[in-house]
């Protein structure tokens, strides 16, 4: 709608306080800021004055703009183009934009991480009522990596899709995923100091980013598979030239197949009675001790000179424990630690720091008896191959390989992965109710049902005819 329309429509409106009709009787002032226009009318009649707003109350155009760029899959610059073209010219700032996107982040990925992880738990479900006595209890993924672009790429996202079948499901679900960001540093100029506009969680190089994916979402998977006993098979899609990491997939599934019992025994272990001062550093633990093997039989595979032996990771499995426990990284692996390369990371509690040389002594002879645990057996994987394709158009839909989204790319990510296992409709419901706090109302849900029911139906017919 035009703004002098609307004004003009807001001049015509009786005063609410003393119902006179005449226009001339009032005077009015308004205000533009962004999207918003507030008319305050006051009228000489009865000194009354009114204030109008074209927003609603709680919703700011702002927010909404900023909410629509992220669920569109595109950026500032686009946007503005379009809205201006339509007559919107009037628009708010680069600032507000952002900080309204920023808000948004955390409730969507954390929406896309409860999806993902629904579905998982669904999947085991289903495969274990399936399962016959005596078989292997098989989870088969597809691990999948892609770069923000192709060469020196700020950001990495993974994940790890369904493989097999689910009722109720004609795609592969997304079951565990994760990015991994460099922070984002501007300088001024040649003698300014440098200043982070964003903090990553990541530093190495491009070429790592794979492998740090990797190992967070094994160390993610591991408790729920050690719980349910299934075996995890990752299989790879795509040629080897662009996947680097192809190459040790199979081994993965060997090591995590061992892993998984012993990682079972120890938690079952530093669970006991006797050890329950130290249950609250069960996560540390864990994850440190899991990642280090992780990173180790990677190397391996990988056939690195510098690769570490077993005795290497026992004693950074023990000593670099405490001494990262005490804040002290130095002889921490930078594919485990991540505060080895980002010292403005937080150590998360609990930590070592507040406890004397007897209680870490004690502390050191806990650990070392619970990771004396004998090594199970070597599974062999079968390495399957599978389309990842349709997630990764997915992915691209968000996420333009030219356009650097610095500030959004995990939340981006997160996007696809709703897309794909909720469906496009949910996916656009819930950045709404993550921007507003509101939800659609039935007709607006109607709607939107409507244009992606004739987009999959189209997208179904191009298929047919490309097969034909
Ligand atoms: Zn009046
Ligand atoms: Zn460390």
């Amino acid at each position: 709608m035009s703004t002098s329309q609307y004004l003009s429509m807001l001049l015509s409106l009786p005063c609410p306080n003393c119902l006179d009709i005449i226009a001339s009787n009032r005077t009015f002032y308004t205000r533009v800021s962004g999207f918003s226009v507030s008319c305050v009318i006051t009228c000489h009649l009865c000194k009354a004055s009114t204030q109008y707003s074209n927003e609603d109350s709680g919703v700011k155009y702002s927010n909404l703009v900023a909410e629509a760029a992220l669920a569109g899959g595109i950026n500032r610059n686009s946007f503005q183009t379009a809205l201006a073209t339509i007559g919107v010219t009037n628009q708010c700032s680069e600032k507000s934009f952002y900080n309204y996107q920023a808000r948004m982040c955390k409730p969507i990925i954390d929406s896309a991480k409860f999806s993902s992880d629904i579905i998982l738990r669904e999947i085991l479900d289903n495969l274990e009522s399936a399962h016959l006595p005596g078989q292997e209890k098989v989870l088969p993924v597809g691990f999948d990596c892609s770069w923000s672009h192709a060469r020196n790429a700020h950001q990495a996202s993974g994940e790890f899709l369904y493989l097999g079948d689910l009722p109720g499901y004609n795609y592969q679900p997304v079951i565990g995923f994760h990015t991994v960001e460099h922070s984002r540093v501007i300088r001024k100029s040649e003698n300014d100091s440098s200043k982070i506009i964003y903090n990553g969680n990541f530093s190495g190089t491009s070429r790592q980013m794979e492998h740090a994916i990797l190992l967070v979402l094994l160390n993610d998977i591991m408790p729920i598979l050690e719980q349910t006993d299934f075996t995890l098979h990752v299989c790879v899609d795509g040629d080897l030239e662009t996947n680097r990491t192809l190459a040790c997939i199979p081994a993965v599934g060997r090591i995590f197949a061992d892993l998984k019992h012993i990682s079972k025994n120890i938690r079952k272990n530093l669970m006991k009675k006797q050890y329950s001062r130290w249950h609250s550093f069960e996560q540390h633990i864990m994850r440190y001790f899991n990642s280090c093997i992780f990173s180790a039989g990677l190397q391996r595979k990988l056939n690195q000179d510098n690769a570490p032996t077993e005795e290497e990771t026992r004693y950074i499995q023990v000593e670099g424990l405490i001494r990262h426990l005490l804040d002290d990284h130095s002889i921490c692996w930078s594919d485990v630690c991540w505060i080895k390369d980002n010292p403005e990371l937080q150590l998360q509690d609990p930590t070592l720091k507040n406890y004397t040389q007897t209680e870490i002594e004690n502390f050191r002879s806990v650990i070392t008896t619970i990771f004396r645990v004998p090594s199970g057996q070597g599974i062999v994987t079968t390495l399957r191959t599978s389309h990842n394709e349709t997630f990764n158009r997915k992915i691209l839909k968000y996420l333009d390989k030219w356009i650097d989204y610095w500030a959004s790319y995990s939340t981006r990510h997160a996007l696809a992965v709703l897309d794909q296992n909720e469906g496009l409709d949910v996916m656009i419901s819930k950045v709404h109710t993550a921007a507003t706090e509101k939800e659609f109302s039935h007709s607006d849900i109607c709607n939107i049902l409507k244009f992606v029911k004739e987009r999959s139906q189209k997208v179904l017919r191009n298929r047919s005819e490309m097969q034909q």
